[in-house]
C-alpha cells in the first residue's frame, strides 16, 4: 500500500498511456475532445475547479482593467492554486494541461445547453485564453501561433522603416520609438476585422499591419469563432448525452451550479421571529427576495415558482417549520385561500420542503445560478432574479423607488447589460449597505442575507473602516474570505434531482 506520489503518477501515466504528445503547448484551442477514460470523481472535481476559475475570470474582468497588474496577479494566483497551466509551468506541465483540456470539454457539455450559458462560457474562456496567451514568452507565443495555423508574416525591418510614419499615425498607443521596437505582422483583413473596424491598424494592399501587442485580439477572435461553432455542434448532440443517466445530473448541476457554501444546513433555525421579516426584507434581503416578499404582502399569494424560491430562502435564513406554516397561512388566508384549503394543500408542500413528507429530503435553498438559469418567470410570477429577468426600465424604476442613487443605478444597469447579474447584485449590496467593497463573491441569496446581517450587526464594521482607509492588508483578507466562500461543497450536488420531486408538490396556484 506504499503509493508514493511519484509512483502513483507513474501508474496513472501508464493507465493513461503516453499522452504527452497531445499537449505540445500549454495553451490550446481545444480542437480535439479527450478520449481517455476518467473516473466520475475526477470528472466532477476537474469541472468544479474550472467553474471556479471561470467565475474568478468573470469577477476580475468586471472589477479590474484586463491589462492591469492586479488583474494579472490575481488570475495568475488562481491558476496556480487550482493547478491549471500558468506562466511558470509553460514548458512542462502535463498534468495541468490534461486538466485544462478535460475540464474545458466537460464544461462545454454543461454550458452548451442554452444561449445564455453558451454566451457566458464563451466570454470567460476567451478572456482566460487571452490572458494566458499574453503571459507566454515571445518564443512560446510564436510556437503557439504556428501550432494553431495563425502564423503571420513578420514585416521586415526595411519595410517597417519605410512605413514607420504610417504605422505610427495609424496605430494608437504607439510612439515612434515603440514602432521601431515592436514586431509587426501582415495579417489578412478577414482575421483582423475588429482591429480594422476600431481603426487600430494600418492597412495596405489588403493586409493589416498588426503590432505584436494586438495579436491577442486576433487569437481570441479566432478562438471565439471556433468555440462558438463547437458549442452549437455540441448542443445538437445533446440528446445522446442526455440519455446517459450518470452524466446528465452532473452536467445539469454544473450548469446551474455555483461554487459556494451549502445553505441547506440552517445554523440560525428559530432565531428569527415572524415580526422581523418585514424589516429584514428591506435591510438584508437581496432584490429577488425583497420582490417576492413585497408581492406576497401585496397579493396575499405567490404562484408556485415564487413559493419554491422564497419558501426555501426563508427556511435557509432560519424559519422553523412551525413558523413557515404560520407565516404562509396568515398571508394566504388574507387573500382568496381559506384555512381549510391551506391546510389540505399548501401546508403539505411546506412540510415536504422541510423534509417531513414524501421522500423526506431536506431541500436546499436555490443558488443564484439556479435562479438565474432556470424556470424564468412568466406573467404574474415574481420569482427569478430581477437583474436577469426584469425589463431594464422596470429595474431602474424599482431601484429608484428603493432610493439607490442615480450613479449607482447606472453602474448596476451597465453590469446587467454585460450580463453580470451577480455582480450587479453585489453593487446593489454595496450601495444599500454603504460599503466600498463587498468583500465576498456573491453566489447565493442566503449568502447575501448572512453577509448583510454580519455587517449590520457590527461583525464586519472593522472591515468597512479598514476598507475605507484603503488598508491593503485587510483587502487581502477580503480576497481570502471570497476564496473561502467559493470552496465547493459536495453536498451542493444534491439539489436538482431532489427538487424535481418537490416541484410536483408545488403545482397548485
Ligand atoms: Fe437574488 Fe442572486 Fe439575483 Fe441577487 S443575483 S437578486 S441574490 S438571484
Amino acid at each position: 500500500m506504499d503509493f508514493s506520489s511519484g509512483r502513483l503518477r507513474q501508474k496513472q501515466a501508464r493507465l493513461a498511456g503516453d499522452r504527452r504528445e497531445l499537449y505540445p503547448h500549454s495553451l490550446q484551442f481545444y480542437l480535439e475532445p479527450p478520449t481517455e477514460n476518467i473516473s466520475l470523481v475526477e470528472f466532477e472535481s476537474f469541472a468544479i475547479d474550472r467553474l471556479r476559475l471561470l467565475k474568478v475570470v468573470e469577477n476580475l474582468g468586471v472589477s479590474h482593467v484586463r491589462t492591469s497588474d492586479t488583474y494579472k496577479t490575481k488570475l495568475g494566483a488562481e491558476l496556480r492554486k487550482l493547478k491549471f497551466p500558468y506562466k511558470a509551468l509553460a514548458e512542462d506541465d502535463y498534468e495541468a494541461r490534461r486538466k485544462d483540456h478535460i475540464s474545458h470539454f466537460i464544461l462545454r457539455l454543461a454550458y452548451c445547453q442554452s444561449e445564455d450559458l453558451r454566451r457566458w462560457f464563451l466570454q470567460q474562456e476567451m478572456d482566460l485564453l487571452r490572458y494566458r496567451f499574453n503571459e507566454l514568452t515571445e518564443g512560446l507565443r510564436q510556437k503557439f501561433l504556428e501550432h494553431v495555423n495563425l502564423s503571420f508574416e513578420a514585416v521586415s525591418e526595411d519595410l517597417k522603416n519605410e512605413l514607420a510614419n504610417e504605422l505610427y499615425t495609424s496605430t494608437p498607443g504607439l510612439t515612434m520609438t515603440k514602432v521601431k521596437e515592436q514586431m509587426f505582422y501582415k495579417v489578412g483583413l478577414a482575421d483582423a476585422v475588429d482591429l480594422f473596424r476600431a481603426r487600430r491598424v494600418f492597412i495596405k494592399d489588403g493586409f493589416a499591419y498588426v503590432p505584436l501587442k494586438e495579436i491577442d485580439v486576433i487569437v481570441s477572435n479566432n478562438f471565439r469563432a471556433k468555440l462558438s461553432k463547437a458549442l452549437a455542434l455540441t448542443a445538437r448532440a445533446l440528446p445522446s448525452i442526455q440519455s446517459d443517466e450518470r452524466l446528465q445530473p452532473l452536467l445539469n448541476h454544473l450548469s446551474h451550479s455555483y461554487v459556494g457554501p451549502d445553505y441547506s444546513v440552517q445554523k440560525n433555525t428559530g432565531k428569527i421571529s415572524l415580526e422581523q421579516i418585514d424589516a429584514l426584507s428591506v435591510k438584508s434581503f437581496p432584490l429577488c427576495m425583497r420582490q417576492l416578499h413585497k408581492a406576497l404582502r401585496d397579493n396575499h399569494h405567490l404562484r408556485h415558482g415564487g413559493r419554491m424560491q422564497y419558501g426555501l430562502f426563508l427556511k435557509g435564513i432560519g424559519l422553523t417549520l412551525e413558523q413557515a406554516l404560520e407565516f404562509w397561512k396568515k398571508e394566504f388566508i388574507r387573500g382568496k385561500v381559506d384555512a381549510d384549503k391551506f391546510d389540505k394543500g399548501y401546508a403539505y408542500s411546506i412540510r415536504h420542503s422541510y423534509g417531513k413528507e414524501g421522500k423526506r429530503t431536506d431541500y436546499t435553498p436555490y443558488s443564484c445560478m439556479k435562479i438565474i438559469m432556470s424556470n424564468p418567470p412568466s406573467q404574474g410570477d415574481y420569482h427569478g432574479c430581477p437583474f436577469r429577468h426584469s425589463d431594464p426600465d422596470l429595474l431602474k424604476q424599482k431601484l429608484q423607488s428603493y432610493k439607490i442613487p442615480l450613479s449607482g443605478i447606472t453602474q448596476i444597469l451597465e453590469l446587467v447589460k454585460g450580463m453580470h447579474y451577480q455582480l450587479a447584485c453585489q453593487k446593489y449590496f454595496e450601495l444599500t449597505h454603504d460599503v466600498d467593497d463587498i468583500g465576498f463573491s456573491l453566489n447565493h441569496p442566503n449568502q447575501y442575507f448572512t453577509e448583510s446581517q454580519k455587517l449590520l450587526s457590527g461583525g464586519r464594521e472593522l472591515k468597512k473602516e479598514l476598507n475605507n482607509s484603503g488598508n491593503s492588508q485587510q483587502k487581502n483578507n477580503n480576497q481570502e474570505s471570497m476564496n473561502s466562500n467559493s470552496t465547493p461543497t459536495s453536498s451542493s450536488t444534491t439539489t436538482d434531482a431532489e427538487l424535481e420531486g418537490l416541484e410536483a408538490y408545488f403545482t397548485e396556484d
